[in-house]
């Protein structure tokens, strides 16, 4: 058999397995139904037949995976942060192990293109060595001493069942991102993967159990996000929640989580900002800036969804940037030359579409694109609109392959462009004046600035927004201020004398 027909053999095993094996919620160490009486049906974006069937959880299967992690939690923080940390390292090996399997079921479920989703699986492998690593610097505390009569000393301690709800456009990553500092920090996990990607859930369950973690430190429940989420959000032996995924769905988690006061951190949704000034190094520049568009077929919530351009240079970058988006390589995400793969589901496509309809109603040229593409699956072309930065195209986010151009003057006038927005997650500036650029990116109001690159993540870093972008910093050290509560711990140095009270008598 040739290369391509044993690849072509390996994936269509896959499916099949996939097919015949409904995928379930894996709770107390097992894969299980856990007595759920109804299932759903994730979908192939690239065709849109069925994939999978998945068990649909509720209230009874959060609460079974809730006492799981409840129970598992004491054993689990009373480990050694050592231990704990070659568990990590162990779960990263596995995940290494069955990298083909991985991107193979990643792709087909969620529809991102093969390229994008091997060097997914390799981060969410790095993801777990990474914590594996810090799991000493949980012990980094202060001391304040208090004159020569006392000492403080803080400490983290884990706090309990950690409810994790991730969306779908890098579902691995995005999991492996929270569960990797959750558990080193010494916690338990209740992981709830979106429901239009949610297969890779069980291939990191595997992972972790292969591993040696012991049943009910990791446990997936499967469903839609009213149903498991909610009840996750709702449960009151899960004291902290962190949520990936669109800004409205942050609005209800937080609402919802006030009524039991959790911990929350929400990275949500954005609409981030490209400057670039006419002295940037053009084609370095466009490179970053099409790339950070159209990867992930547009579906990324750092994507520079707006390209703000100084007007000297503006019909160039018109020019060059349809041109690019015309030649991008659309097609089955599975082929390694894709470069633009489908859209997760035909409710998004249709939104996603919807949005070139607005663009164009309210005035927006459209460039290029704007239309479905082949004759099944949720394919669209890639899409360049110009436009002015008040239209709804440039202020909503779109989660698609949708890039809206708009010019600017001056340097005043791009910050006041780039800041008006309702949202703050990340910024990116090009320019070949350096004083210029470390001016500008003090000045936007977003979690993170990319000056003359596209995002290049390194894992110390805090990651987040601001606005409607999120609450939290995830990364390094700053994950663990979520995942972890603070102890403050007083030690006199010398007797303490307390105000005498009711000694004497009346
Ligand atoms: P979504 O908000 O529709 O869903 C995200 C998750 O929340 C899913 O698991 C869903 O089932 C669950 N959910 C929905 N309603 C819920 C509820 N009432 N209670 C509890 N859980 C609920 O988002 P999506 O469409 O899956 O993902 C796309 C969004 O995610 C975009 O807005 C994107 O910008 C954002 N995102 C943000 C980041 C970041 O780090 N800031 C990263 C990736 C994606």
């Amino acid at each position: 058999m040739s290369e391509q027909g044993s690849v072509a053999a390996k994936i269509e095993k896959l499916r099949a397995r996939l097919r015949e094996k409904p995928a379930l919620h894996f709770i107390a160490g097992e894969f299980t139904d856990a007595g759920s009486e109804d299932s759903f049906v994730t979908l192939n974006p690239a065709t849109n037949e069925p994939l999978a069937e998945v068990a649909r959880g509720g209230e009874p299967q959060v609460a079974q995976a809730a006492a799981a992690a409840s129970k598992a939690f004491p054993r689990w923080r009373a480990l050694s942060a050592k231990e704990r940390g070659r568990l990590m390292l162990a779960i990263a090996e596995r995940l290494v192990a069955k990298t083909e399997e991985l991107s193979t079921v990643e792709c087909l479920d969620s529809g991102q293109v093969l390229r994008i989703v091997r060097a997914q699986v390799a981060r969410a492998a790095e993801n777990f060595s990474f914590y594996a690593e810090y799991a000493q610097r949980l012990f980094e505390g202060h001391t304040y001493p208090m004159d020569d009569r006392f000492l403080f000393y803080t400490v983290r301690e884990p706090v309990g069942p950690v409810g994790i709800i991730t969306p779908w456009n890098a579902p691995l990553m995005l999991a492996t991102w929270r569960v990797a500092p959750a558990l080193v920090a010494g916690n338990t996990v209740i992981l709830k993967p979106a429901e239009w990607a949610p297969l890779t859930a069980n291939l990191l369950a595997e992972a972790i159990a292969e591993a040696g973690v012991p049943p009910g430190v990791f446990n997936v429940v499967h469903g839609f996000g009213e149903e498991a989420g909610a009840a996750l959000v709702s449960h009151p032996q899960v004291p902290l929640i962190t949520l990936t995924g669109e800004t409205t769905t942050g609005k209800t988690v937080m609402a919802n989580a006030a009524q039991h006061l959790k911990k929350l951190s929400l990275e949500l949704g954005g609409k981030s900002p490209a400057i670039l000034f006419a002295d940037a190094e053009l084609e370095a520049a466009l490179d970053a800036i099409v790339f950070q568009i159209f990867s992930f077929n547009g579906e990324r919530c750092t994507a520079n969804s707006r390209l703000l351009v100084e007007r000297p240079i503006l019909d160039r970058v018109l020019q060059e940037v349809t041109r690019r988006a015309r030649n991008l390589r659309l097609g089955d995400p599975l082929d390694p030359a894709t470069e633009l793969g489908p859209l997760i589901h035909p409710e998004h496509l249709d939104r996603v579409l919807r949005y070139v309809a607005i663009g164009q109603e309210e005035g927006a040229q459209l460039l290029c694109g704007g239309r479905r593409w082949g004759e099944r699956g949720n394919f669209m072309e890639a899409t360049v609109f110009f436009g002015n930065n008040a239209m709804r195209i440039a202020q909503e986010e779109i989660f698609g392959p949708v890039l809206v151009v708009i010019p600017f003057d001056t340097e005043e006038q791009a910050v006041q462009l780039a800041n008006d927005s309702s949202y703050g997650l990340a910024a990116y500036v090009f320019t070949s004046n350096l004083e210029r650029g470390h001016r500008v990116a003090r000045k936007l109001e977003t979690g993170m600035v990319w000056l003359g690159s596209h995002n290049v993540r390194h894992l110390p870093t805090p990651f987040g927004g601001v606005k409607g972008s999120g609450t939290h910093r995830e990364g390094g050290l700053y994950a663990f201020d979520f995942y972890t509560e603070w102890k403050c711990i007083a030690v006199p140095l010398q007797r303490v004398q307390a105000p005498p009270m009711g000694k004497e008598g009346p």
